[in-house]
């Protein structure tokens, strides 16, 4: 057997921070042969700002939910890779979306990742496959060249799935909204505040998408309602932005709250509620299920249990993703070099089952992250996260809850020990 032989195949769907990450460390071993397919014609994925809502010059969806004026909600410093951590973000600690793309082509240029992505290459079909251009149990995958149209079909041995996780739109379902008069859109589709001038907009949701947009808005709007069902938030708000119940139905212009009241003459429903994980291009032959945002059967939240040999980076919510996209592809590396086993399939299901009450809310880590990331490390044998990341993270949720219209401005001020982490709001 030749060495080319030899090489473990990999196919990288995506090329955003994780899928960027992901050949960063493929290409650090020879033992891996590494494609990235990209669709569109850059680097990036969320982090690259089109003002175009709907689809592309290509006919593509647009991919990204970036907006103009949106600047990270996590202090830069913590958003670096633990490889590359030429992301400063001292002062102010939150940076603008162009600084993070700005980033992530350094990174890529710093680890020579280029040369692996195919551009305008969309995935269109993984299947699981015995099949005659296949010498073993292979991953069969369908391209297809955006500019051609042209299909090809490859040959892999491993899947790392980096698809992204915000692209479509999840818009629960409201008694009555078809009846409403005014303007509907879903946060996917929010580009800048102008549009929005003199109107008054009831956002749905209060999530880090709702309160920044909202807050985006409220310079130009007349008015913004947050509308959502949990506990008040403390922080002070825009003075045009009101806290109200979620929306229970609506008839015309008026909107019943879950709280039995009313609210009218509303301009723009603008839907912040999140979107759903979505692979349209995994076969079932690859044994993913994907039921109410929650995925199985996943190992550790990203390891197939059916398929060891594809993995899905970024699925965990409300983490800080790229250090922990970090810890994923090299847990996932290890694996494909025998050089960790798995625990036996049941020990895994187990992992998968659902632990939470609300299947959308199967994935949030939150606090959970850090203990996550560590067991990754352990597991997998390589270092794990430096410390101020947990420390950076701690502090910034603290300051963020009580401070929601500066903290991004605060300085972010490390100790001299490295141990301890201050964001300080300038005077
Ligand atoms: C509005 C918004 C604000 C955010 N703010 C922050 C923040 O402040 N800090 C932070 O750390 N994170 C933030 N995030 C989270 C952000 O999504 C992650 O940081 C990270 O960029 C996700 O990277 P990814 O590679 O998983 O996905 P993406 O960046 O979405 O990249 C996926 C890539 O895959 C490509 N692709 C998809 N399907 C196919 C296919 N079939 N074939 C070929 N290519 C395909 C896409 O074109 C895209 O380039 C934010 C997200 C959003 C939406």
């Amino acid at each position: 057997m030749t060495d080319e032989e030899r090489k473990i195949k990999v196919c990288v769907i995506g090329a955003g921070a994780a899928g960027l990450c992901a050949v960063r460390h493929l290409m650090a071993n020879t033992i891996f042969e590494v494609t990235a397919y990209e669709q569109t014609n850059d680097i990036g994925g969320t982090w690259v700002y089109n003002e175009q809502v709907g689809f592309d010059e290509n006919s593509l969806p647009i991919h990204s939910s970036m907006y103009q004026n949106l600047r990270t909600n996590l202090p830069a410093k913590i958003m670096n890779f633990p490889d590359y951590i030429t992301m400063e973000g001292l002062e102010p600690s939150c940076v603008s979306h162009q600084t993070v793309l700005n980033y992530l082509k350094n990174y890529a240029q710093h680890f020579n990742i280029y040369q692996h992505i195919q551009f305008g290459t969309k995935v269109e079909h993984v299947q699981l496959t015995l099949a005659d251009n296949c010498d073993q149990d292979k991953w069969l995958v369908q391209l297809k060249m955006i500019q051609t149209n042209k299909i090809e079909l490859h040959c892999f041995d491993a899947i790392m799935v980096c698809n992204g996780h915000y692209f479509e739109p999840y818009i629960p379902s409201i008694t009555g909204i078809e009846s409403f008069p005014g303007i509907i859109m879903h946060s996917h589709a929010y580009r800048k505040p102008d549009e929005f001038s003199g109107k008054t907009v009831l956002i749905l949701g209060a999530g880090s998408s709702g309160i920044d947009i909202g807050i985006d808005l409220s310079d130009q709007a007349a008015h913004v309602y947050l509308s959502h069902n949990h506990d008040k938030l403390t922080s002070s708000l825009p003075s045009n932005m009101t806290q109200i119940a979620g929306v229970e139905s609506i008839d015309k212009n008026i909107f019943h709250l879950k709280d039995g009241t009313t609210i009218d003459a509303i301009d723009v429903f603008l839907f912040c509620t999140g979107y759903k994980y979505s692979f349209p291009f995994l076969d079932k032959s690859c044994g993913v299920q994907v039921d109410n945002n929650y995925i199985t059967p996943l190992y550790q939240h990203f390891i197939n249990i059916e398929h060891p040999s594809m993995c899905i980076i970024g699925i965990p919510t409300v983490v800080v993703p790229f250090p922990m996209f970090h810890m994923q592809v090299q847990f996932f590396l290890a694996l494909l070099q025998n050089r960790i086993t798995l625990p036996a399939k049941l020990v895994m299901l187990e992992n998968s089952a659902l632990k939470s009450s609300n299947k959308r809310h199967a994935h949030k880590l939150m606090d959970r992250q850090w203990d996550y990331n560590d067991s990754l490390a352990i597991a997998g044998g390589f270092n794990r996260l430096p410390l101020f990341y947990k420390v950076g993270y701690n502090v910034w949720s603290i300051q963020r809850s009580v401070n929601l219209l500066r903290y991004k401005d605060s300085k972010f001020v490390i100790s001299e020990d490295g141990q301890n982490i201050e964001l300080v709001i300038p005077e």
